[in-house]
Parts: structure tokens; C-alpha cells; sequence
């Protein structure tokens, strides 16, 4: 939903653009927060989702820390003011450069995937006099039950330790003096919304548990990863995700042993409704079963559908416009200008009969959307407008 003046405020900023609702992320971080905090778990920010400074300064003011995965990110949270102390580092192909960035600013944890990774990290903190703190990306081998392309917890995807390398890597470990394992670290994949992937996490988390305790290793943080699916279809009946079920679930059935700290690392959950990505109609085409809406924004703007066949829920604005006039619903494929078939953003979408100029909403566009535009076709880097400086 979008207040008419909104709407005539759009029409007047250059297209296209992502407008941002900062009262909707500030709700979102309130509900976040009071969840959470309910259970003692600590909650790291992925800032792979959307890394906006405004937004970064907005999720940093409500206490959360930042889960990376580049050097630049590393960077770009401490520019932000994040507390190294709060910053993981995830990912499968960390360079020597980006390890020394965060071995310089003494983040809280290191996230490995793999021995030969650690080894490098032993290397680099001996080489600097300096012992950094990892904790072990296993791999569960769950099922996240979302789309291939962001599974990340089975045996054939490229992250994490795998379960049966557990006893050679934790031997190995105790050679690397120049690395303190503290935690063990999982994430199956994102826009999971089948809350019982997260309770066999919990599962798996206990059984493995149960293996470091046989080995007398002691682990102080659990990491349970991100995922959290947000509502593409019905954004404005279901804006908010149910942080209290998602949160209590890891309390229901997480193991702890004492002074056990948990951790998470919600991206999408945070950001995704409160970005859309704001178009106007270039030209309407009459094709031989369908129409056409051409946009000014396509796959350079938004690429998740043309990635992963997204879904994101179209709407034309001037139905918010003036609520009287009772427009004929047609159906559009709705695609972007750039040289690809692939940059189409939904096929037969309804919509009230659309022309050029009219305003196009795609919806819930706040996480994986800016962050993956490209300059593809040589196109101009994407604005973002905020609501309270609109
Ligand atoms: C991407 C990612 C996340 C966040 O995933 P969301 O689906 O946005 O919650 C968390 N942890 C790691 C290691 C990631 O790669």
C-alpha cells in the first residue's frame, strides 16, 4: 500500500529508483529485537542483503552486529560504526587480503569452510603475532527446501565442513596454535519458509553437539546462520515475518550446554519489505497472446527474477492514485529494457490497463536487489530515495 501523496512524490523523482520505508525497517528491527532478546540470542546482521549506509546505520542503531562476507564488507560495517566485536566472516573463498583485514580489526570470528582455509588463517595471525577466533562452518546435510540456487546446506553444495571430516580437521586444529575455535557455525540457504528445515537444524545441531562433547572439545557459540523467508505474494498482509515463532523454535529445540551463547545471521528477513523498486512504463507492445509493459528498470536494477525465476508482486501505482476510477484489468508481460530475453519481471501479470508513464511497484525488493545491480549494457548505477527525506 501506497498513500496517494507518496505516489505524486514519485512521479516527480527521476525513474528508476529503490524507495526505502524507514519506518517499516525500524519496525521490523523493534519486533527483531524484542524477540530475541527474549532468549538471550545475539543477532548479526548479513549485510550481503542491502549494504545502503542508511540502512547499515539504521540496523547498527538497534544493537545488531554484521555477518560479512568479503573484505569490503568487513570494511564497510566498520565504517558504519559496527563493533569489530560483533563482525563474522563467512565464506568459501576468503583471500589472504581479506583475511588481514579482518585479522587488523580483530573481528569477533572467523566462519571457516574448509582445513586448507584455516591453515592459511593460522599462517596469516602467526605472521602478524596475533591468534584469531574461528568457529567450524559445518555442513548438516538438511534440506532447506527452497529454490537450488540458494541451498547451501546439503553435501553436494560448495559450503562448510562436511560431516565426515570432522575428526581429521578437529586433529589437525590442535596443531594451528595461532587459531581458538569458539563456536560452530551452520546456515542451510535463504527465503526458507518451511519452519520445519530450522527445527531439523536444531536437530542436526544437537546430534553434532553430542560429538564434540564425546571429544571433550568445548564450544562457546552456536551459530545457526540466516534464511528467514519473507512473504513475496502478500507484502502488506504479511510485512513482518513471525520473528516470535522463528525465535522460539531455536529455543524449543536447540541443546544448550551452559553458558552456551546463540547466534543468528537474518538478512532478507530484515530488509526485504522495506525496499521497492519504484518504474515508470516506457511503452506498451501489443504481442500475439500477451502485452508487453516495457519498464525503465529491468535486470540491471533487479536481477533476483531473471537469477532465480523470483517472484516479485507488480503493481501499478495508479490504483492508490485515485481509488474511484475502476480501471479494466489486463495481463502484461512485464519485462525491463536490457538486451536479454531473461529480463522479464513477471509473465501475465494482472494488472488495471497500463500506458506510458504509468508508475510500476515492485514490491519486497530491499534485500539481494540494489546490492546486485550491475552496469550492464552501460547503464546508470540505481538511486535510492528514502521515505524521510522524501
Ligand atoms: C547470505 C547469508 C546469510 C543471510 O541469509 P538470509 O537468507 O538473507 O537471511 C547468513 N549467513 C550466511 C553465511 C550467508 O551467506
Amino acid at each position: 500500500m501506497f498513500k496517494t501523496d507518496i505516489v505524486s512524490k514519485f512521479k516527480n523523482t527521476p525513474t528508476p529508483f529503490y524507495y526505502y520505508d524507514v519506518d517499516v525497517l525500524k519496525q521490523t528491527l523493534e519486533l527483531l529485537k524484542k524477540e530475541s532478546d527474549k532468549y538471550g540470542f545475539i543477532v548479526h546482521y548479513a549485510t550481503k542483503a542491502n549494504s545502503n549506509n542508511k540502512i547499515l546505520d539504521i540496523i547498527r542503531s538497534y544493537g545488531l552486529g554484521a555477518d560479512c562476507v568479503s573484505g569490503n564488507e568487513i570494511k564497510k560495517a566498520i565504517e558504519c560504526k559496527f563493533d569489530p566485536n560483533h563482525i563474522v566472516f563467512a565464506g568459501v573463498g576468503k583471500s589472504d587480503a581479506e583475511i588481514n583485514i579482518a585479522l587488523d580489526y580483530s573481528i569477533f570470528c572467523f566462519n571457516c569452510e574448509s582445513l586448507q582455509e584455516m591453515e592459511v588463517i593460522n599462517e596469516l595471525a602467526k605472521a602478524k603475532g596475533t591468534i584469531a577466533n574461528i568457529a567450524l562452518r559445518i555442513n548438516p546435510n538438511v534440506n532447506a527446501n527452497t529454490h537450488k540456487y540458494i541451498t547451501t546446506g546439503l553435501e553436494e553444495n560448495k559450503f562448510g565442513i562436511n560431516l565426515w571430516e570432522l575428526e581429521s580437521v578437529t586433529t589437525a586444529l590442535k596443531e594451528l596454535k595461532n587459531l581458538k575455535l569458539i563456536g560452530l557455525h551452520f546456515h542451510i540457504g535463504s527465503q526458507i519458509t518451511d519452519m520445519s528445515s530450522f527445527k531439523s537444524l536444531c536437530m542436526k545441531v544437537n546430534e553434532i553437539q553430542s560429538w564434540f562433547v564425546s571429544h571433550k572439545i568445548t564450544i562457546e557459540n552456536i551459530n545457526v546462520g540466516g534464511g528467514w523467508g519473507v512473504d513475496y505474494h502478500e507484502p502488506d498482509k504479511n510485512r513482518f515475518v513471525d520473528f516470535a515463532a522463528y525465535f522460539k523454535l531455536y529455543n524449543d529445540f536447540l541443546e544448550l550446554r551452559p553458558g552456551q551463547k546463540v547466534h543468528f545471521e537474518l538478512g532478507r528477513a530484515v530488509v526485504a519489505q522495506c525496499g521497492t523498486l519504484i518504474s515508470k512504463v516506457l511503452y506498451i507492445k501489443k504481442g500475439v497472446n500477451t502485452n508487453f509493459a516495457i519498464l525503465d528498470a529491468g535486470m540491471t536494477e533487479l536481477m533476483r527474477p531473471a537469477l532465480y525465476q523470483a517472484y516479485h508482486k507488480i503493481e501499478n501505482l495508479k490504483q492508490y492514485q485515485d481509488t474511484s476510477i475502476k480501471y479494466q484489468d489486463l495481463k502484461y508481460d512485464v519485462v525491463g529494457p536490457i538486451c536479454e530475453s531473461s529480463d522479464c519481471f513477471g509473465k501475465a501479470v494482472n494488472l488495471p490497463e497500463t500506458f506510458r508513464g504509468d508508475i510500476i511497484a515492485l514490491r519486497t525488493a530491499g534485500a539481494y536487489g540494489e546490492v546486485m545491480s550491475s552496469a550492464y549494457n552501460l547503464r546508470d548505477r540505481v538511486k535510492s530515495v528514502y521515505s524521510d527525506e522524501l
